[in-house]
């Protein structure tokens, strides 16, 4: 939105201070943006309308749209057609709903409820978030760039590739170093490139030393321009354990390239405990253990995630000794997206020869066991600070509730994952999030929403602001003519505990 528009609809808040000729400053954040009348705040998510300081997006309720026993609806397929809203069914969420800056205020919506026979309170506010970033995981056997090379994004350092996960190659992006330790740019681009990744935006990103990548939440990444279709089935080794017996009596020896273990059939235990003779071919690389070599080659975009573009280059030797003329031997990829089958000739040279339909149909399932390749975005950030300040006058008391999991942590009504020891560092999978759920101040941080339920006594117990604690009626009451209402993600758990869908 351009600071000159105002938006609308607009959802009622409790901040900002007159300055007189009809400006207000805004407290939302610590910016403290001055904003004339019919303007916008610097992040664009306050506006000044006729001295009034409003948030530009709606606040978000959703609605869960599912009896007991019936089928879950998915992700807002169901429209709304303006019924009104049952309180019961009704979850307020932190998207829209503004902040608790400067922290010592409640947060801006406390809301209470009955579920299960539970008296239930709900602390819904947007989070300020200077340590956040995101995890990316990116299937695909193609490597990226060196472990802890940097990753750059609208021209600026904003991450780094970290160690690889089975199958997939990891990235981490932003982070408070990023954000606000570095250059002014610096922060600005790893602002906006986690704003894009949480946006579900496609994103480009470059690896110094590396490939440049375009990564979208939910969607196959793009390496170098080709869109990745499957994740490996395993490594070659575990792709040797899993195929051996389909390929026995079809050929007499398998590779299986890849970049972390190239797997050999008959040397490999799988080989050995069919009974199968060995080849007398051995591969390049650093023997680990029977069958499985490190090193065999580079890491690259070839066969398995290295640089072998001749799977045959993979063969260091072939001992006459065992090795016979006709052996039946295949090179496969890790995929099964390349695989070439040879025989030895009078020499023991391999040739290509036409791949038996035995050994096809192997080879495919290697492909139907891989999954499709997919970038996943999880957000992390720490919101052990001074949010928590919005939820109880003595913080540590909601630390350590969420700690045990006696209060439930959502973000738009997401669930998250809190990692366990100190403070509450949690995660949370963008695509589970609602649409337009992140913003940003220009500090810079991110905006995001945030969720605490919990019940009412135990609320009290942790010296809740319960005073501020209103029924949900009354805020759908206040709210439903302005709020964007949108059915509950399906496959979310309903965040009141034993009030399962
Ligand atoms: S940046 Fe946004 S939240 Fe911060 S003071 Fe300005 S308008 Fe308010």
């Amino acid at each position: 939105m351009s600071k000159d528009q105002l938006p609308v609809p607009a959802s009622p808040q409790k901040f900002g201070a007159s300055e007189g000729e009809g400006i207000v400053r805004c407290d939302a954040c610590p910016v403290l943006c001055r904003i004339r009348p019919g303007r916008a705040g610097a992040c664009a998510r306050y506006a000044n309308r006729d001295g009034v300081l409003e948030r530009t997006d709606p606040l978000l309720l959703m609605r869960r749209v599912v009896d007991r026993g019936e089928p879950v609806v998915p992700f807002a397929a169901q429209a709304w057609e303006g019924e009104a809203l049952d309180p019961a069914r009704t979850f307020l969420t932190g998207v829209g709903a503004g902040t608790t800056y400067p922290d010592y205020k409640p947060a801006p919506f406390l809301v209470s409820a009955e579920h299960a026979g539970v008296d239930t309170v709900t602390v819904v506010t947007e989070g300020i978030f200077s340590y956040c970033g995101v995890k990316v995981k990116i299937d695909t056997d193609r490597h990226l760039g060196p472990e802890t090379a940097p990753v750059r994004a609208h021209g600026a350092h904003v991450g780094h590739v970290t160690t690889a996960e089975y199958g997939s190659q990891m990235l981490s992006i932003g982070g408070v170093r990023h954000l606000t330790g570095g250059s002014k740019q610096e922060g600005t681009a790893t602002c906006s490139t986690l704003l894009e990744l949480c946006a579900g935006k496609p994103v480009e990103l470059m690896i110094e030393g590396g490939r440049s990548l375009v990564v979208e939440a939910g969607k196959a990444p793009i390496v170098d321009g080709e869109s990745q279709v499957r994740m490996r089935v395993g490594c070659g080794s575990a792709a040797i354990g899993m195929f051996a017996k389909q390929w026995f009596g079809h050929v007499d020896e398998v590779i299986v390239l890849d970049d972390h273990i190239t797997g050999v059939l008959t040397e490999h235990q799988s080989g050995r405990v069919l009974g199968m003779p060995p080849s007398g071919i051995r591969v390049r690389g650093r023997r680990s253990t029977p069958g499985r070599y490190f090193q065999v080659a580079n890491a690259g975009s070839g066969w398995g995630g290295t640089d072998i573009t001749d799977p045959l280059s993979a063969i260091r030797h072939i001992d006459a000794k065992l090795a016979w003329p006709g052996l039946r031997l295949l090179l496969t990829s890790t995929t099964g997206e390349d695989a070439l089958y040879c025989l030895l000739d009078d020499r023991l040279h391999p040739v290509a020869s036409d791949m038996p339909v035995a050994v096809r149909t192997v080879v495919d399932r290697i492909q139907e066991n891989c999954e499709p390749a997919r970038s996943t975005v999880l957000f992390m950030a720490g919101a052990g600070g001074s949010l928590r300040a919005g939820v109880t006058g003595n913080p540590v008391l909601l630390t350590r509730s969420v700690a045990v999991g006696e209060t439930r942590v959502t973000m738009g009504g997401a669930p998250v994952y809190v990692w366990p020891g100190g403070g509450i560092t949690v995660m949370v999978e963008v695509t589970r999030m609602p649409k337009g759920a992140f913003g940003y101040v220009p500090t810079p941080a991110i905006v995001a929403p945030i969720e605490f339920t919990l019940p009412r006594a135990l609320y009290a117990e942790l010296g809740g602001h319960t005073n501020e604690v209103r029924p949900i009626d009354d805020v759908i009451r206040t709210l439903e003519a302005t709020a964007r209402i949108e059915a509950w993600q399906g496959d979310n758990p309903w965040p009141f505990a034993g009030d399962a869908p």
